[in-house]
Protein backbone atom coordinates (compact mmCIF):
# COMPACT_ATOMS: atom_id res chain seq x y z
CA UNK A 1 0.00 0.00 0.00
CA UNK A 2 1.13 3.51 -0.99
CA UNK A 3 1.91 4.96 2.42
CA UNK A 4 2.99 8.55 1.30
CA UNK A 5 1.23 11.47 2.80
CA UNK A 6 -0.73 13.01 -0.31
CA UNK A 7 -0.02 16.44 -0.32
CA UNK A 8 -1.49 19.47 -2.43
CA UNK A 9 0.96 21.73 -4.41
CA UNK A 10 1.68 25.72 -3.98
CA UNK A 11 0.94 28.09 -6.56
CA UNK A 12 2.01 31.77 -5.82
CA UNK A 13 0.52 33.84 -7.86
CA UNK A 14 2.24 37.43 -8.53
CA UNK A 15 0.99 40.51 -11.21
CA UNK A 16 1.25 44.25 -11.10
CA UNK A 17 -2.13 45.66 -9.68
CA UNK A 18 -4.24 46.21 -13.00
CA UNK A 19 -2.97 42.47 -14.19
CA UNK A 20 -6.35 41.14 -13.89
CA UNK A 21 -4.62 38.86 -11.11
CA UNK A 22 -7.68 38.78 -8.79
CA UNK A 23 -10.50 38.64 -11.70
CA UNK A 24 -8.57 35.55 -13.33
CA UNK A 25 -7.56 33.73 -9.98
CA UNK A 26 -11.66 34.03 -8.90
CA UNK A 27 -12.50 32.35 -12.07
CA UNK A 28 -9.46 29.15 -11.81
CA UNK A 29 -11.27 28.51 -8.75
CA UNK A 30 -14.82 28.34 -10.27
CA UNK A 31 -12.98 26.29 -12.64
CA UNK A 32 -11.27 23.80 -10.34
CA UNK A 33 -12.91 22.72 -7.48
CA UNK A 34 -9.48 21.23 -6.11
CA UNK A 35 -7.71 24.26 -5.49
CA UNK A 36 -7.94 26.43 -2.69
CA UNK A 37 -6.53 30.51 -1.91
CA UNK A 38 -5.00 31.30 0.98
CA UNK A 39 -7.13 33.95 2.99
CA UNK A 40 -4.21 36.59 3.54
CA UNK A 41 -4.25 39.34 6.74
CA UNK A 42 -3.35 42.62 6.32
CA UNK A 43 -3.60 45.80 7.97
CA UNK A 44 -4.77 47.65 4.85
CA UNK A 45 -8.47 49.53 5.19
CA UNK A 46 -11.54 47.42 3.94
CA UNK A 47 -12.62 48.61 0.73
CA UNK A 48 -16.38 48.97 -0.48
CA UNK A 49 -17.70 45.67 -1.50
CA UNK A 50 -14.83 43.54 0.42
CA UNK A 51 -15.85 41.20 3.23
CA UNK A 52 -13.64 40.14 6.10
CA UNK A 53 -12.54 36.96 6.27
CA UNK A 54 -13.34 36.39 2.80
CA UNK A 55 -11.52 38.97 0.80
CA UNK A 56 -8.93 39.62 3.63
CA UNK A 57 -8.66 38.69 7.12
CA UNK A 58 -8.76 42.70 8.80
CA UNK A 59 -6.37 43.23 11.47
CA UNK A 60 -4.82 46.16 13.43
CA UNK A 61 -0.82 47.11 13.11
CA UNK A 62 -0.80 45.69 16.50
CA UNK A 63 -2.89 42.28 15.80
CA UNK A 64 -0.50 41.52 12.59
CA UNK A 65 2.75 42.32 14.66
CA UNK A 66 1.50 40.42 17.47
CA UNK A 67 1.19 37.81 15.06
CA UNK A 68 4.53 37.93 13.28
CA UNK A 69 6.45 37.97 17.39
CA UNK A 70 4.05 34.32 17.39
CA UNK A 71 5.38 33.01 13.93
CA UNK A 72 2.26 32.93 12.02
CA UNK A 73 2.92 33.66 8.79
CA UNK A 74 4.56 31.87 5.66
CA UNK A 75 5.52 34.98 4.36
CA UNK A 76 4.71 38.94 5.13
CA UNK A 77 5.68 42.28 3.93
CA UNK A 78 4.94 45.74 3.60
CA UNK A 79 3.85 46.51 0.46
CA UNK A 80 3.44 50.24 0.08
CA UNK A 81 3.09 51.05 3.58
CA UNK A 82 0.36 48.13 4.68
CA UNK A 83 1.37 44.60 5.72
CA UNK A 84 0.05 41.70 4.26
CA UNK A 85 0.85 37.98 5.03
CA UNK A 86 0.04 34.54 4.81
CA UNK A 87 -1.07 32.10 7.71
CA UNK A 88 1.57 29.59 7.93
CA UNK A 89 -0.68 27.03 9.50
CA UNK A 90 -3.46 26.87 7.01
CA UNK A 91 -1.40 26.74 4.03
CA UNK A 92 0.88 23.79 5.78
CA UNK A 93 -2.70 21.91 6.70
CA UNK A 94 -4.93 22.64 3.65
CA UNK A 95 -1.33 21.22 1.28
CA UNK A 96 -1.05 18.44 3.73
CA UNK A 97 -5.20 17.57 3.28
CA UNK A 98 -3.76 17.19 -0.47
CA UNK A 99 -5.49 20.26 -1.25
CA UNK A 100 -3.91 22.32 -4.42
CA UNK A 101 -3.29 26.21 -3.15
CA UNK A 102 -3.01 29.08 -4.72
CA UNK A 103 -1.33 32.24 -2.93
CA UNK A 104 -1.46 35.72 -4.33
CA UNK A 105 0.55 37.84 -3.21
CA UNK A 106 3.58 40.38 -3.96
CA UNK A 107 7.01 39.62 -5.34
CA UNK A 108 8.77 40.03 -1.71
CA UNK A 109 6.00 37.44 -0.21
CA UNK A 110 7.10 34.77 -3.47
CA UNK A 111 10.78 35.54 -2.41
CA UNK A 112 10.20 34.06 0.58
CA UNK A 113 7.60 31.45 0.01
CA UNK A 114 10.13 30.37 -2.83
CA UNK A 115 12.96 30.32 -0.04
CA UNK A 116 10.98 27.91 2.18
CA UNK A 117 9.18 26.04 -0.15
CA UNK A 118 11.35 25.68 -3.44
CA UNK A 119 9.01 22.86 -4.95
CA UNK A 120 6.15 25.98 -5.33
CA UNK A 121 5.17 27.23 -8.48
CA UNK A 122 5.82 30.40 -9.27
CA UNK A 123 3.42 32.32 -11.60
CA UNK A 124 3.61 35.80 -13.09
CA UNK A 125 0.35 37.73 -14.97
CA UNK A 126 1.34 40.73 -16.95
CA UNK A 127 -0.95 43.09 -19.22
CA UNK A 128 -0.12 42.58 -22.97
CA UNK A 129 1.27 46.32 -22.88
CA UNK A 130 2.46 49.14 -21.35
CA UNK A 131 -0.50 51.28 -22.75
CA UNK A 132 -3.24 48.58 -21.61
CA UNK A 133 -1.47 48.77 -18.02
CA UNK A 134 -1.86 52.52 -17.88
CA UNK A 135 -5.48 52.64 -19.02
CA UNK A 136 -6.57 49.75 -16.45
CA UNK A 137 -4.51 51.80 -13.53
CA UNK A 138 -5.78 55.22 -14.83
CA UNK A 139 -9.38 53.38 -14.48
CA UNK A 140 -12.18 56.40 -14.72
CA UNK A 141 -9.59 59.13 -14.75
CA UNK A 142 -10.93 60.63 -11.29
CA UNK A 143 -7.81 59.61 -9.68
CA UNK A 144 -5.41 62.97 -9.31
CA UNK A 145 -2.48 62.48 -11.01
CA UNK A 146 -0.18 61.58 -8.69
CA UNK A 147 -2.44 58.78 -7.48
CA UNK A 148 -1.75 57.34 -10.88
CA UNK A 149 1.82 58.20 -11.14
CA UNK A 150 2.61 56.39 -7.96
CA UNK A 151 0.25 53.27 -9.35
CA UNK A 152 2.46 53.15 -12.50
CA UNK A 153 5.90 53.02 -10.53
CA UNK A 154 4.37 50.57 -7.80
CA UNK A 155 3.54 48.21 -11.42
CA UNK A 156 6.58 48.85 -12.80
CA UNK A 157 8.44 47.64 -9.46
CA UNK A 158 6.53 44.03 -9.12
CA UNK A 159 7.19 43.99 -13.10
CA UNK A 160 10.82 43.52 -12.17
CA UNK A 161 10.33 40.33 -10.67
CA UNK A 162 8.83 38.84 -13.20
CA UNK A 163 11.96 37.10 -14.31
CA UNK A 164 12.48 35.43 -10.85
CA UNK A 165 8.82 33.23 -11.65
CA UNK A 166 8.21 29.64 -13.52
CA UNK A 167 5.36 30.55 -15.76
CA UNK A 168 4.75 34.23 -17.12
CA UNK A 169 0.85 34.40 -18.41
CA UNK A 170 -0.22 37.73 -20.62
CA UNK A 171 -3.46 38.67 -19.76
CA UNK A 172 -4.46 40.10 -23.05
CA UNK A 173 -8.02 37.70 -23.51
CA UNK A 174 -9.17 36.97 -20.30
CA UNK A 175 -10.16 33.82 -21.42
CA UNK A 176 -7.19 32.84 -22.90
CA UNK A 177 -5.00 33.60 -19.84
CA UNK A 178 -7.45 31.54 -17.80
CA UNK A 179 -7.11 28.54 -19.98
CA UNK A 180 -3.28 29.11 -19.93
CA UNK A 181 -3.16 29.13 -15.65
CA UNK A 182 -6.00 26.15 -15.57
CA UNK A 183 -3.03 24.31 -18.31
CA UNK A 184 0.07 24.63 -15.81
CA UNK A 185 -2.27 23.85 -12.70
CA UNK A 186 -3.43 20.71 -14.58
CA UNK A 187 0.08 19.81 -15.66
CA UNK A 188 1.42 20.27 -11.82
CA UNK A 189 -0.58 17.17 -11.69
CA UNK A 190 0.80 15.10 -14.27
CA UNK A 191 3.91 15.20 -13.18
CA UNK A 192 5.49 12.18 -11.69
CA UNK A 193 6.43 12.86 -8.18
CA UNK A 194 2.39 13.76 -7.72
CA UNK A 195 0.80 10.77 -10.00
CA UNK A 196 3.02 8.27 -7.63
CA UNK A 197 1.41 9.18 -4.42
CA UNK A 198 -1.93 8.85 -6.60
CA UNK A 199 -1.39 5.65 -8.41
CA UNK A 200 1.21 4.00 -6.93
CA UNK A 201 -0.99 0.73 -6.67
CA UNK A 202 -1.42 1.10 -10.31
CA UNK A 203 2.52 1.33 -11.37
CA UNK A 204 3.30 -1.71 -8.51
CA UNK A 205 0.56 -3.50 -10.84
CA UNK A 206 1.52 -2.63 -14.09
CA UNK A 207 5.20 -3.49 -13.01
CA UNK A 208 5.05 -6.79 -11.19
P1 LIG B 1 -4.53 44.92 -2.52
O1 LIG B 1 -4.41 45.77 -1.31
O2 LIG B 1 -4.74 45.71 -3.77
O3 LIG B 1 -5.58 43.84 -2.35
O4 LIG B 1 -3.16 44.14 -2.70
C1 LIG B 1 -1.96 44.85 -2.83
C2 LIG B 1 -0.81 43.89 -3.08
O5 LIG B 1 -0.59 43.07 -1.93
C3 LIG B 1 -1.03 42.92 -4.26
O6 LIG B 1 0.17 42.85 -5.01
C4 LIG B 1 -1.27 41.60 -3.57
O7 LIG B 1 -0.86 40.51 -4.35
C5 LIG B 1 -0.39 41.74 -2.35
N1 LIG B 1 -0.77 40.78 -1.29
C6 LIG B 1 -2.01 40.38 -0.93
N2 LIG B 1 -1.95 39.48 0.08
C7 LIG B 1 -0.64 39.29 0.35
C8 LIG B 1 0.08 38.48 1.28
O8 LIG B 1 -0.47 37.72 2.06
N3 LIG B 1 1.43 38.58 1.26
C9 LIG B 1 2.10 39.41 0.41
N4 LIG B 1 3.44 39.40 0.46
N5 LIG B 1 1.46 40.19 -0.49
C10 LIG B 1 0.12 40.14 -0.51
Amino acid sequence: MNQAVERGTLFVISAPSGAGKTSLVAAMLRNDEKLGVSVSHTTRPMREGEQDGVNYHFVSRDAFEAMIGQGDFLEHADVFGNYYGTSHSWVRDTLAGGQDVILEIDWQGAEQVRRLMPECVGIFIVPPSPEVLRERLVGRGTDKPEVVERRLAEAAEECRHALEFDYLVVNDQFEVALADLLAIVRSQRLRVAVQQDRHGALLAGLSR
